[in-house]
């Protein structure tokens, strides 16, 4: 068998284990004479993998006990709008932090649902190449929230601090970075990510919300964008992508059992440290637009000295069995997505074959 190395930018790799755990359960689910995917999403196999998926984001992340952990459909896209139908009212505004071209995507959807304004951008010619600081921000005191996006999938950055928005909400768009260490859900009001980078399949997306948040939110909205629909039905209120969370479940279950996100970190800074020392040892070659202190540890974007070296760089690439790596389709260059599942000897090969690349230019 042949896996490749994969650093695709999402959906992305997932840990062999996890995919292998389905394969073997796929025909004949736990002896139930059928898989996962064709059990009632009301019956006791089923509820038994929805529960402990559940309880798996809640341990690894550690939960606090007065939020709620959503498992929902749409994407992180769908949520752009659900966010402020929820919890922004007609008579509010909502500050957003812009920082990439998911971040304009949230404001714009949040225009269209209300009053919303831009508390922060770092674009440059529409190009985002850090996180502002404390002191660029322009918070209105009584904003409904804040949004902020944690990573920056397509330009590479990443917040390494979280902004002090006194008693202003801070909600965030973890697509692209959750659980790619520990961290402290209780500085958030609402988190939300669609699974596919770290943590599973496409086809769910992850909320965490305050309860007090979701008992407050706007009640004038359809039921099934409601986040208290969901709440009030542990995410059972219609059928859930079954096969999304069953997925999910097996690589949060193989995530604990090698350590928790303790070591998920130790491996993430590991490979980050690699890749970044590949390029920093080469500035004229390998070209990193991203400010040292904003750099992300997911998704690491450089240019190379030309547009042709570039396609010739993602074509040898794979070639030995490294695929994902062009840059995204609006911002050109070279995109390297170290998430979760990427294994530190895949960034060893990478960086070897990218100091190889370099030598005969
Ligand atoms: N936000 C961020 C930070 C993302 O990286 C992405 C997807 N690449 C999205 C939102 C959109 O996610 P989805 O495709 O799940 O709607």
């Amino acid at each position: 068998m042949a896996r490749v190395h994969n650093f695709n930018p999402g959906p992305a790799g997932l840990p062999l284990p996890a995919l292998e755990r389905a394969q073997r359960e796929l025909i004949d689910f736990e002896g139930t004479g059928m898989s996962i995917i064709e059990h009632s999403h009301r019956g006791k196999a089923f509820d038994a993998v929805h529960s402990e998926a559940i309880s798996l984001l809640r341990r690894l992340l550690d939960v606090p006990d007065d939020y709620h952990v959503l498992l929902l459909q749409g994407g992180a896209s769908m949520q752009f709008a659900v966010v402020p139908m929820n919890l922004l009212p007609p008579d509010r505004s909502a500050d957003y932090l812009l920082t990439g071209g998911w971040s304009e995507k949230a404001f714009a959807e949040a225009k269209r649902v209300g009053k919303a304004r831009a508390a922060a951008s770092t674009a440059v010619d529409k190009r985002y190449t850090r996180i502002p600081r404390q002191g660029e921000l322009s918070l209105d005191p009584d904003a409904a929230y804040v949004h902020m996006t944690t990573n920056n999938t397509l330009f590479g950055t990443q917040w390494h601090w979280l902004p002090e928005t006194g008693d202003v909400p801070l909600v965030a768009d973890m697509s692209s970075d959750i659980m790619w260490r520990p961290m402290d859900i209780s500085r958030f009001a609402l988190i939300y990510a669609g699974a596919q980078k770290n943590i599973g399949p496409s086809g769910l997306t992850i909320v965490i919300a305050r309860k007090d948040l979701v008992d407050s939110a706007r009640k004038d909205i359809p039921v099934i964008f409601r986040y208290a629909t969901h709440a009030a039905s542990n995410s059972l209120y219609n059928t859930p992508p079954t096969f999304a969370i069953y997925l999910m479940r097996n690589v949060l279950a193989y995530t604990l059992e090698v350590g928790g996100l303790e070591e998920v970190e130790r491996r993430n800074r590991k490979k980050g440290e690699l890749l970044y020392a590949t390029l920093d040892a080469n500035p004229d070659f390998f070209l990193a637009p991203v400010e040292k202190e904003s750099r992300s540890f997911m998704n690491v974007v450089f240019r190379l000295p030309s547009e042709e070296m570039e396609k010739r760089f993602v074509a040898e690439a794979a070639k030995e069995g490294m695929v994902g790596l062009a840059g995204h389709r609006s911002t050109g260059g070279i995109r390297v997505s170290l998430y979760n599942a990427v294994s530190v000897e895949s960034v060893e090969r990478l960086t070897a074959f990218m100091r190889d690349f370099a030598k005969r230019g």
